[in-house]
């Protein structure tokens, strides 16, 4: 099984661990002799309450979530949250700040604006999102309900090296593209929340770990399943969650639990990205506009400059068995997504690639 699988670059839905893949593959008729597959499953059964239950359990011991925190199991895709982290957290002063570094804040931060006085915390696209703020660009107000921001940007290949200092105001993050990458103080959030197809699962399951004290305020136009009381009075359960998704989540978390946790994956990610940039940089063609000290672990980009020398490295990439390199297409040029389920492999593979390439054009 998986010997004709190529290294997939994909953003998002992305690589899954090859374990994982086949032990789901074993399990896909008869979950552990219950006689159905976890797709045809109640999600009242006893059976699929223990998958719920040990994956909550493996995301809180992993992630070293605190008690005052719930973590909910949600649909809806991260853009949900656009609007849920207002309609739930805006309440208290009808106002909010937010820190626009990228494609994802800025329609989280448009969205915001329905529903409050929203201020541009800081922003990044003076330089054209090539750099993420420092603490003493950021222009906070203290009276903000939340102060809002993205820790990876997922398009343009910047990463948050550092968590924001904001005082007393509740700290709101998009995870989505770096969640589990690393380890996360979670005391300093209000709320984080993560799309599962970059780094976790498949598409359809959103995690959102929310500072429980903070639920219950939402403005009273909320949609029912928008409420994070809602969900959380029902531990996710309101509706049906997404079953499939929470399975595959607790197999991904298995799989990290053996490769030594968020510290481990720390250590593994950051040589894998600092091994395709010290290969862009030392070369002659390849560059990557990101300014060094704001460059993501998880998403790469790199280009050569000319439009038709980086359709075709895409092009040869792709029949050597390195696909979904092009760059989103909004920014162009080529960009690697290196989640925690890229194998080290595929990361040297493909510097060898570049090198090569770079040595015949
Ligand atoms: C992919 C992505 C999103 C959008 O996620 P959906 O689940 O498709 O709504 C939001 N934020 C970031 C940082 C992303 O990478």
């Amino acid at each position: 099984m998986g010997t004709d699988r190529v290294f997939n670059f994909s953003a998002g839905p992305s690589m899954l661990p090859l374990e994982v893949l086949e032990r789901a593959g074993s399990e896909i008729t008869d979950y552990q002799g219950s006689g159905m597959s976890v797709m045809e499953m109640s999600h009242r059964s006893k059976v699929f309450q223990k998958i719920f239950d040990d994956a909550q359990a493996k995301f809180r011991r992993l992630l070293k979530v605190p008690e005052d925190y719930q973590i909910l199991f949600l649909q809806g895709g991260a853009s949900t949250q656009f609007s849920a982290v207002p309609l739930n957290l805006i309440g208290r002063t009808g106002k909010a700040d937010y820190a626009v570094t990228g494609n994802f804040s800025n329609i989280a931060y448009k969205e915001a604006k329905k529903y409050g006085e929203i201020r541009l915390a800081a922003s990044s696209a003076d330089r054209d999102h090539t750099y993420i703020p420092a603490q003493e660009q950021l222009d906070l107000d203290p009276q903000a309900s939340y102060f809002y921001y993205c820790s990876n940007n997922t398009i343009y290949g910047t990463e948050w090296q550092y968590v924001p200092q904001v005082g007393d105001v509740p700290l709101v993050c998009d995870m989505s593209s770096d969640i589990l990458s690393r380890p996360v103080d979670v005391s300093k959030y209000g709320v984080i929340f993560a799309g599962a197809q970059k780094n976790m699962a498949p598409a359809g399951l959103t995690v959102v770990i929310v500072k429980k004290e903070l639920a219950g305020r939402e403005l009273p136009y909320t949609p029912l399943m928008l409420g994070y009381k809602t969900m959380i009075d029902k531990d996710s359960m309101y509706n049906t969650p997404p079953c499939w998704c929470i399975y595959i989540l607790g197999l991904v978390l298995d799989w990290l639990e053996s490769k030594g946790g968020v510290e481990g994956m720390e250590a593994i990610k950051h040589g894998k990205a600092q091994m395709l940039y010290d290969t862009i940089d030392s070369s002659r063609l390849f560059h990557c506009a990101v300014e060094k000290g704001s460059r993501s672990d998880m998403n790469v980009v790199f280009r050569t400059g000319s439009d038709e020398l980086d359709a075709k490295f895409v092009s040869e990439a792709t029949a050597a068995g390195f696909t979904n390199l092009k760059g989103h297409r909004s920014v162009g040029g080529m960009r690697a997504s290196i989640y925690n389920a890229m194998p080290v492999e595929g990361v040297e593979k493909l510097c060898g690639f570049i090198k090569a390439f770079d040595k015949n054009n």
